[in-house]
């Protein structure tokens, strides 16, 4: 059974593979991100630090 909606790609920033919707990092606009990664970098774009 075929799944192509739903690719798996590998996070350069955190190292996790991820199948949602990838992020485009900010740092060099071309960089395919999770989204838990850009979030991380859109908020600390504004100056908000998560905690952890
Ligand atoms: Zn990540």
């Amino acid at each position: 059974m075929k799944n192509e909606s739903h690719e798996t790609n590998i996070c350069p920033c955190c190292g996790k593979a991820y199948t949602a919707r990838p992020a485009l990092s900010r740092k060099n606009g071309k960089t395919l991100i999770c989204p838990d990664c850009g979030i991380k970098e859109a908020l600390s774009g504004l100056g908000i630090s998560l905690e952890e």
